[in-house]
């Protein structure tokens, strides 16, 4: 790290500003004004030039100008052109936008509808602990690796058939099986039997699962009747769809050899049926998420693979080198190499545009499903490369068996084994976490300690997010909004407080962002001030801070505020909530309820205790 620059000199006779002086005050700390603004990002309805997605204005890059905006989180500003999302059929566009009673009670139960239809099924430790207790929204919550997997085209002998096996039974044989499975009994039988049909129609999976049968059927044993759907990346490197249902059968293709060789990437590997284990989908074969979201990508839509190119890279003979790295995801590599990478890509699809299907905001529980698949395969496939060019972070290798020994004098180097060496840049490794933990702790050094602790979250009620949510929306429905929405606003209090000095002038800043169980994120930042502006005495910490309600009569939007989301809910016996989130020990892990307090109380080596004065006001919660 840097050394921060040394500060600019203080006079030390240079009067520092008087308390009652308001108008030199930062405004922050100046007395409340009805008529300061509440803050709100616009309408979400600036559009990228290059990909027409909608944003905020302050969504843009730093560096365009509100005349010409340029956008990055969507497109790149223009480097990813991926084809339009297809359109869903019709039938299930209706359940997902319909407001009837059938297509509402499908969409609370879309994640079981889509299991029951898809090929693959998904293999992830889910913890359901989070939605026990009833409150509050619906949470998709995994642990561990996450993966995909397809079994044999035939169920075993007495074994009822499952995943794509049911694709190649008749109509009503599957319906049956599908709607006799333990998981699906609270489901609609006449909207399963619209999606089978709809699916068998337009989802070239379907005509692929039966060609492959058609294939195995007569196979000589050393082929041990198995097929391989292959996707050959290179032919196709702008034209991200499935050939049509009747071109099945140039992706099903026979692998030749006794099966020994190592599985391809590339390649789905399904056997007829020999009792095989269930078979992994690369996450970077295209056919991964159409194969498990068949609700999603109905028609078959490819996914993210290797090779696809940035727009404005031109096409030509793939590199030899290109085929060594496995994975380019690494942000360096894929710099030089110009291929999109399975981030940008999930990036560009959940963004809503102009012109282009809506259905993927429109599934819920199913989009969460989703976001949760990429973030772990993008992370997983980061790992991946990380595995396998350990060479190239040899500087890192040394010094990482050096902080395992410092870790744990006691271990064996013997029983390190093949240790991977997460790099410091890996976001969220412990050497990371160590690395940003020291630079905090040399900046308070340097800084003589920290003045203030700020925790923000999201409101799922923002403005910003009901206005844009779509009909019959609640907000837990659209993660996608919620960190958006949370994204710009802490951007432009960072930019209040720091650039613009409302609370006074601020030297340093350290904040970590964190999602709640709930799935909100906030954010908790540690403010330094300049000596200027430091809060000395009890007035100055006074015009800053505020423990108590504001005024009722003259403030009543900041008393409406205060009152729903920053009063700690009463807990404990003594308030008929004992099972309150705080409660550890049966004692309130915040100390809640406060002593009142005259007066604010500064100590030079402790927190500034508030002032909380005995009103004789009471204000009911909730
Ligand atoms: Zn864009
Ligand atoms: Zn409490």
């Amino acid at each position: 790290m840097q050394p921060p620059a040394p500060l600019p000199p203080v006079q030390p006779n240079e009067p520092p500003p008087l308390p009652n002086n308001t108008h030199a005050l930062p405004q922050a700390r100046q007395p409340f004004n009805k008529n300061w603004p509440v803050h709100y990002l616009g309408k979400m309805d600036v559009i990228c030039r290059s990909c027409g997605a909608f944003h905020w204005m302050s969504e843009r890059l730093v560096n365009s100008s509100n005349r010409n905006p340029l956008f990055g989180m969507c497109c790149t500003s223009g480097k990813i052109k991926l084809p339009k999302l297809a359109d869903p059929p019709g039938e299930i566009l209706n359940l997902l936008s319909g407001q009837d009673h059938i297509a509402k009670k499908f969409r609370e139960n879309i994640r079981k509808y889509n299991n029951a239809l898809a090929m693959t099924s998904l293999g992830c430790k889910v913890d359901d602990s989070v939605n026990h207790n009833g409150a509050g929204p619906w949470v998709f919550k995994v642990h561990g690796q996450l993966s995909h997997k397809a079994g044999s085209l035939l169920p075993n002998e007495g074994q009822t058939p499952l995943y794509s096996q049911l694709y190649i039974y008749d109509g009503s044989e599957a319906l049956n099986y599908r709607m006799s499975h333990a998981a699906n009994h609270d489901l609609d039988r006449g909207t399963m039997q619209t999606l089978q049909d709809t699916l068998h129609n337009h989802h070239p999976g379907v005509a692929m699962y039966k060609q492959a049968l058609e294939l195995t059927a007569n196979m000589p044993p050393e082929h041990q009747c198995k097929i391989a759907l292959r996707f050959d990346e290179r032919t196709d490197r702008r034209r991200y769809n499935l050939p049509a249902a009747s071109a099945a059968n140039e992706i099903a293709v026979i692998i030749p050899g006794d099966g020994d060789q190592p599985q391809d990437c590339r390649d789905i590997v399904l056997y007829r049926r020999h009792g095989e284990p269930l078979q992994y989908i690369s996450e970077m074969h295209p056919m991964y998420l159409p194969f498990h979201y068949v609700l999603l990508f109905p028609t078959g839509q490819l996914g993210w693979h290797r090779k696809m190119l940035h727009a404005d890279v031109p096409e030509g003979p793939a590199q030899a080198a290109d085929d060594e790295n496995p994975v380019n995801n690494n942000e360096e590599v894929s710099r030089k190499r110009k291929y999109v990478t399975q981030m940008e890509w999930f990036c560009y699809r959940l963004f809503p545009r102009v012109d282009e299907s809506l259905h993927l905001f429109m599934s819920g529980k199913l989009l969460q499903e989703f976001i949760v698949d990429a973030w772990a395969i993008t992370e997983q496939s980061r790992l991946t490369w990380i595995k396998f060019n350990q060479s190239k972070l040899r500087i890192y290798h040394r010094q990482g068996i050096a902080d395992a020994l410092a870790a744990d004098p006691t271990v064996d180097t013997a029983d390190l084994g093949h240790r991977i060496i997460l790099p410091s840049s890996f976001s969220g490794s412990t050497r990371n976490m160590i690395q940003h933990c020291q630079d905090a702790l040399a900046i308070n050094r340097y800084y003589h300690g920290a003045d203030l602790f700020l925790t923000a979250t999201a409101n799922p009620n923002w403005k910003e997010i009901k206005e844009n949510l779509l009909p019959g929306q609640k907000s837990s429905d659209r993660p996608d909004l919620i960190v958006r929405v949370f994204h710009a606003k802490m951007k432009e209090m960072i930019s209040d407080i720091h650039k613009n000095g409302i609370m006074g002038r601020t030297v340093a800043r350290v904040w970590t962002i964190e999602f709640q169980k709930r799935g909100l994120p906030h954010m908790h930042m540690i403010i330094f001030f300049h000596p200027d502006s430091k809060l000395r005495t009890p007035e100055e910490v006074d015009s800053l801070l505020s423990a108590e309600f504001p005024d009722e009569e003259t403030q009543p939007e900041l008393f409406e505020l205060v009152k729903s989301v920053m009063v700690h809910t009463p807990c404990g016996n003594d308030h008929n909530n004992p099972n309150a989130p705080c409660i550890v020990d049966e004692k309130c892990s915040k100390n809640f309820p406060k002593q009142f307090q005259d007066q604010t109380v500064v100590t030079t080596d402790s927190y500034a205790r508030l002032r909380r004065r005995d009103t004789g006001k009471k204000v009911k919660i909730g």
